[in-house]
């Protein structure tokens, strides 16, 4: 390996930042997520300094610490181990390296903050009964993700991804010896991340990460293909409707508030979240997603369900237990507004 190279301050951060541009990673994000909080380009003069950065980077972005010592060399994604990807079609799997390392940077960092034992996944059903028996008129996000916590699982969802990166909709990794999920993308509306949140319970209680480090699940917009997306899938639909295939479908030609005004009926008769009355009517009859998120907005008063997640996240991690780069690192990746 060759030594590392000793920059001349301001320009050799230049350089870096060239280097890290070519991956995707362009200078304004890393050195908001990335970098120290008041970093000064000029810092990296001094070659201690200039080695703890590049030491914090790979940290940070998922990048091979070697490649980054190496000036000369180009940049490469840090090994991740065995990753699952479940996916529709020909979807490249390098397109996913950016979020890859940061979603296991993010989710090893959130593991640090968390102390309470992990417990046995119950059964969709089982599930559903005790978060009902607690009061819940239905599986909303609110109570799913306080149930998640409750048994060990952390839920993240990460706020700021690189702009130009591909976002699959969710990835489950193990870290610190208990389940984490990490939500990549920020819906319209709080169904959505329902829905998405009890399908990666579903992979969690199915053991679907096996021995592989991270699963990925590329978009689960469409139809679910492949015995692990079909089980996911019917333990989601069974946590929040009662049952693998309750048949929702909605009279045709209804639409925003009507349609809305359905979904509050049939929700409130089957303790139901209506949100998830609508999505599964929509995907049941191939209907038109964009006539289902305006009724979702007619249905929900605050619809933001990032913030949700995150002030769960705030709440339950002890962050004093973070180590100061994990901590900084986390609060910019998953806490602050974007
Ligand atoms: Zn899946």
């Amino acid at each position: 390996m060759k030594p590392t190279a000793v920059p001349d301050g301001a320009s050799g951060m230049r350089a870096l930042y060239r280097r890290l541009g070519a991956l995707g990673l362009g200078q304004t994000y890393v050195r908001s997520v990335a970098l120290p909080t008041g970093w000064d380009d000029s810092e990296a003069a001094n070659p201690s300094t200039y080695a703890c950065v590049l030491t914090l980077l790979a940290r940070n972005l998922g990048l091979d610490i070697r490649s980054l010592q190496d000036a000369q060399a180009p940049l490469r994604w840090r090994e991740a181990g065995e990753t699952r990807f479940l996916k529709h079609g020909n979807v490249d799997e390098c397109e996913f390296d950016a979020v890859k390392g940061i979603a296991l940077r993010a989710a090893g960092a959130a593991a640090q903050g968390v102390t309470a034992p992990t417990r046995t996944i119950p059964s969709a059903q089982a599930l559903r009964t005790q978060i009902l028996s607690a009061g819940h008129q239905a599986v909303t996000l609110e109570a799913l993700l306080d149930a998640c916590w409750d048994l060990g699982i952390v839920v993240l969802c990460l706020r700021d991804l690189p702009p130009k990166a591909k976002k699959p909709t969710a990835t489950v990794t193990v870290a610190g010896g208990r389940p984490v999920v990490v939500l990549c993308r920020k819906p319209c509306a709080a169904a959505w991340m329902l829905f998405w949140l009890a399908h990666e319970i579903g992979h969690v209680a199915n053991g679907h990460l096996g021995g592989a480090s991270l699963l990925i699940d590329a978009d689960l917009d469409g139809q679910p293909s492949g015995d692990m997306e079909q089980e996911a899938h019917k333990y989601a639909v069974t946590l929040l409707a009662g049952e693998p295939d309750p048949g929702y479908l909605a009279p045709s030609r209804l639409y925003r508030g009507r349609l809305a005004a359905w979904a509050r009926d049939v929700g409130r008769r089957d303790g139901v979240d209506p949100g998830f009355v609508v999505l599964h009517s929509t995907r049941a009859s191939g209907g038109r997603y964009d006539v289902a998120n305006n009724a979702l907005k007619a249905l929900e008063d605050s619809p933001d369900p990032v913030a949700t997640v995150t002030a769960q996240l705030d709440r339950r991690l002890d962050w004093s237990l973070l180590t100061r780069d994990a901590r900084e690192f986390l609060r910019r990746m998953a806490v602050r507004a974007s």
